[in-house]
């Protein structure tokens, strides 16, 4: 059972040498337990802070533990009693080609349904990521002005679609021409902001002339800032995540521009997706429907290799080299 353990914790970006590679027996289901053959694994960017030790709402991975991730599996053996052979479940199995689980955490899928990625995207973690930061935690209204940074990526893109779905006007902002462009002409964006190449503020204040509802933020740093002198009255930031700052060898840069939540009554709220698992099965409902009646389209960039690939697939979300939900297959 070829696993990958964390062997060091990183400072800075995550180098090869962080990384322990290494074989262990594959084990036999006990007694209410089965066993699965990876298949789909999740690449997140919460990754890089599961393998600090500070406190967070995970504890951190420890040395020589395989490392954490969200993934697909197909059951090979089993002796639980919800769980057959061919069957194919979603849980925390860990960088690893082989699981034995007791089925705690875990979620039948249909693949005659969608793709088994999908559950790993659109329709799994980062598509509840997006409806309930933009619904709940966004309190979006219909015909709102909604902003979203990291726009192309695994919630991004849902994010807008999403808003879209309601009836918003929705302005992405991204890294590169090619990444603006799918926004605007695939997924039905209004406008997008490429910041590597333009001033974001001014392009914010262009395209967001009454300024902005609601900002959910995936990248913080600079972006974040620029979005906060934008804000229009009584606007919502969720802070979603931010992943500019989590390679970050020094301390995390703070927005200078806070007190324009002052002015403008605005509220700031980060958001744990775990906490809306209650309602996890309704929105995935929802969003199946959107997704059949081709009003959310799903963007997933899947990688084909081994579990020895996991490292090198996990910075490509450093240096955006993905498009929407990055996922490695293993074959
Ligand atoms: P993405 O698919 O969006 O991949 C990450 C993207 O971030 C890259 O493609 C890149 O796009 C962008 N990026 C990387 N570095 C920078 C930088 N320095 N500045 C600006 N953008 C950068 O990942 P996810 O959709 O899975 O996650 C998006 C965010 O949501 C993350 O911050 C993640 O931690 C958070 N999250 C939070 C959850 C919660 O419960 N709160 C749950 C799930 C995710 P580009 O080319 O545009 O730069």
């Amino acid at each position: 059972n070829r696993q990958i353990r964390l062997a060091a914790r990183p400072q800075g970006a995550v180098k090869p040498t962080d990384w322990e590679h290494a074989t262990a027996p594959a084990a036999e289901p006990g007694e209410g337990e089965f066993a699965g053959r990876t298949r789909f694994l999740s690449l997140d960017p919460a990754m890089r802070g599961w393998l600090d030790d500070r406190p967070s709402y995970l504890p951190p991975v420890g040395i020589g533990e395989v490392m954490r991730a969200g993934s697909v599996i197909e059951v090979t053996a089993s002796n639980h009693p919800k769980y057959e052979v061919g069957d194919h479940v979603v849980g925390t199995f860990g960088v690893q080609e082989h699981v034995v689980s007791d089925g705690r955490g875990t979620i039948k899928v249909d693949p005659a349904a969608a793709p088994l990625s999908t559950y790993l995207g659109a329709l799994g973690m980062p598509g509840m990521t997006a409806y309930f930061g933009l619904l709940e935690v966004g309190a979006l209204k219909d015909g709102e002005t909604v902003v979203v940074s990291g726009a192309a990526g695994a919630v991004g893109s849902i994010v807008g679609q999403i808003a879209k779905v309601k009836g918003c006007r929705v302005v992405g902002i991204a890294g590169g021409a090619e990444k603006c462009a799918l926004l605007t002409e695939e997924l039905g964006f209004d406008a997008a902001i490429d910041y590597r190449s333009e001033d974001v503020r001014k392009a914010l204040r262009e395209h967001c002339p009454d300024g902005i509802d609601v900002y959910f933020d995936n990248v913080g740093g600079p972006i974040l800032d620029a979005a906060l002198t934008r804000l229009a009255m009584h606007a919502r930031v969720v802070i979603c995540g931010a992943i500019s700052q989590y390679n970050a060898e020094s301390k995390v840069e703070g927005p200078s521009n806070y007190l324009s939540l002052l002015v403008r009554r605005a509220r700031m709220e980060g958001f744990v997706v775990f906490d809306h698992a209650a309602r996890y099965k309704e929105a995935a409902a929802e969003m199946a429907g959107w997704i059949a009646e081709g009003r959310l389209k799903v963007k997933e960039h899947i990688v084909r290799g081994t579990v020895d690939d996991f490292p090198g697939t996990l910075q490509m979300l450093f240096r955006g080299e993905n498009v929407g939900k990055l996922v490695l297959e293993l074959v």
